[in-house]
């Protein structure tokens, strides 16, 4: 295993060259710095929109006034110490796939769609919804027109995913710290889709929980339950059984903060204009060399002209139904 962590920084550094070496010199650090500035800052959400619609949409806002949850949180919440922020998106137990419109100016969180409908992850049984909290990381992106040394498949056009396995119930568009523990390799439909596995620093396990052996000694058969999850999750809409890398197995965390960084560079190229964006908003209040920037006044405004909120639509039963799937 160890071979193979070291092939992939090796490779890493070498298809990102100067750029990876420059991420850690004294003048990146400092742009670093200034965006990092914004870290110590609360964060709180704005909901518009009724829940449970299309319309809904829960923006991210910090005392500025509103912020992109993907472009303008800091990757870091702590570089030294290795503690990442996290964007929560869908929490556990929940089934609506709530996620970063990454095409949206802001990058608000909203409900994934399928065919005009509000899409809903099917529960597997013994599972109900999401079995851990899941979001992403900010300021990643899986280039989609980057071949991943690691998969050799081409990412997912989205920031890096993250299941977060601390025993609170998070809320969409909740900022936590986390610290990551390893790293799962998923091919959905020819994509690389990593999860990363991560526990909120806050967690009373987390002082516990250093790596990804930890996790199995701490918290038997989760590991095990969640590629399970993974593979079946979209069985039960008629989709193929997903794949992985690895066989399946879990890469630990200094992989995992390999894996991150990549992703962090790719984003670099994304916000500064390097690399082809294709249908992502890319516009940015914070970040300082960002190629697309807005005004606290544009951000304002791009809030404010999104539907009013309202109450929240009742789910249909439906979506608490049990799917049963024949392991192979
Ligand atoms: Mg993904």
């Amino acid at each position: 295993m160890a071979g193979t962590i070291m092939s992939t920084a090796r490779s890493f550094l070498s298809s990102h060259g100067s750029r990876s070496s420059a991420l850690f010199s004294s003048s990146k650090r400092i742009k670093l710095s200034a965006v990092e500035a914004i870290r110590t800052m609360a964060y709180v959400i704005e909901e518009r929109g009724a829940p449970n619609t299309l319309d809904y949409r829960i923006f991210t806002k910090n005392e500025n006034g509103p912020i992109s949850p993907f472009h303008d949180i800091p990757l870091f919440a702590n570089e030294g110490n290795k503690i990442f922020n996290m964007v929560v998106e869908v929490p556990r137990w929940s089934n609506a796939k709530m996620e970063i419109a990454t095409k949206e100016p802001l990058n608000p969180i909203k409900q994934d769609t399928k065919k005009g409908k509000l899409r809903f992850v099917a529960n597997v049984f013994p599972h109900h919804g999401y079995i851990w909290n899941y979001g992403a990381l900010p300021q990643t992106w899986e280039n989609p027109n980057h071949v991943d040394d690691a998969t050799g498949e081409k990412g997912d056009n989205d920031p890096i995913d993250v299941c977060e396995i601390g025993y609170r119930v998070a809320k969409p568009g909740e900022i936590l710290q986390v610290k990551v523990l390893g790293i799962l390799a998923m091919l959905d439909e020819g994509e690389t889709d990593w999860k990363v596995v991560a526990i909120d620093v806050n967690d009373p396990l987390a002082p516990q929980l250093s790596d990804i052996t930890d996790v199995e000694k701490h918290m038997p058969g989760f590991l095990k339950a969640s590629v399970e999850w993974f593979k079946l999750y979209k069985v039960p809409d008629g989709k193929p059984e997903n794949h992985f890398a690895f066989n399946g197995e879990f890469k630990d965390r200094e992989f995992a903060h390999q894996i991150i960084l990549g992703t962090h560079v790719e984003w670099r190229d994304l916000i500064s204009g390097k690399s082809e964006k294709g249908e992502l908003d890319i516009g940015s209040v914070a970040v300082p060399y960002a190629t697309s920037p807005i005004t606290s006044e544009k951000a304002i405004s791009i809030v404010a002209a999104t539907a009013g909120h309202g109450p929240a639509v009742a789910l249909e039963p439906k979506v608490d139904q049990w799917h049963y799937v024949n392991l192979k």
